[in-house]
């Protein structure tokens, strides 16, 4: 992919050029590897026809294979205003094919950034990554065709909560409100040298791909109640946990076929559903 495009300068020295030293603040690991950026996006998959939305770009390297692609443009939301220059030198390089957006991107709507059909591919901000996820899963409850798929970078052991089956101590909330909506899986691992500056851990690539329908029905604002109150004591069976959200818990379990001694931690995202059912219809009595 790379090999396809204009002359572009070495990452190295667009990062020098434009004083980027990378800010932990902003969870800022770039990959200069261009060809380590061009294997992410063809994790991504089809990109033809499809508006590429990229969060955080700092200073471009996951970019330019993002144009280098099918992708019929591509949107970038960047936080860091240091980054601004480099972008608009990089889109001058692939004219009416880059829009960058300036701003904090926990507060955009996918809708509003780009056209459908859409697909997010990104390398994320760490120290924000697992509440940007949850927040598009939000936005996929209300919009299941908003977005084609994800193809995102998270901290390995974040990728492995996301992408956890019941019965071990990885599966959790984000485990149940991720994979309610849509397949989950690791695609790869990426060692932190690969990164500047390197981060402690191990990242993987991670594909989230919306599901046709939700695994099961479950009003969402009840599924955020009754996963937050399980995980909340995970440790503890269910009986005993939501009591947070109900005075009469072992009712509520009956009424979902959930047995009492339950703890979350083995409890399939299907079974949450009927916990958020049974309370949901409580709730309206
Ligand atoms: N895509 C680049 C790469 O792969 O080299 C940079 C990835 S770096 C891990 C994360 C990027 O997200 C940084 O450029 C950072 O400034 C940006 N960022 C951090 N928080 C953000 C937020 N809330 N909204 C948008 N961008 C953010």
């Amino acid at each position: 992919m790379a090999a396809a495009g204009p002359a572009l300068p070495p990452l190295r020295e667009v990062i020098a050029r434009h004083g980027l030293a990378a800010r932990k603040s902003l969870g800022q690991h770039f990959l200069l590897d261009l060809n380590l950026t061009d294997r992410i996006v063809r994790a991504a998959g089809a990109l033809e026809g499809v508006t590429a939305i990229e969060i955080g770009p700092g200073p471009g390297g996951l970019t330019r294979s993002l144009l280098q692609s099918p992708a019929r443009a591509v949107v970038a939301v960047e936080k860091d205003a240091r980054c601004l220059e480099a972008l608009a030198e990089l889109g001058a390089a692939f004219p009416d094919r880059l829009r960058v957006v300036e701003g904090d991107a926990l507060e955009m709507s996918l809708s509003e950034l780009a056209g459908a059909p859409r697909r997010l591919v990104a390398n994320l901000p760490y120290n924000v990554a697992t509440a940007l996820t949850l927040g598009w899963m939000d936005q996929l409850a209300a919009a299941p065709s908003l977005v084609e798929g994800f193809t995102l970078m998270f901290q390995k052991e974040v990728a492995e909560r996301l992408t956890a089956a019941p019965g071990g101590k990885a599966y959790g909330r984000p485990s149940v409100l991720v994979q309610w909506l849509c397949r989950a899986e690791t695609l790869f691992d990426i060692d932190p040298r690969a990164f500047t500056p390197p981060p402690k851990v191990t990242s993987s690539l991670v594909a989230l791909t919306p599901r046709p329908e939700p695994l099961a029905p479950a009003p969402k604002p009840a599924l955020e109640r009754i996963t937050a109150a399980a995980f909340g004591q995970r440790r503890k069976m269910l009986r005993q946990s939501l009591k947070g959200v109900t005075g009469d818990p072992a009712g509520l379990l009956q009424a979902a076929g959930v047995a009492e001694t339950q703890r979350p931690e083995d409890l399939p995202v299907e079974a949450f559903c009927a916990l958020a059912r049974a309370l949901a219809s409580r709730d309206q009595r």
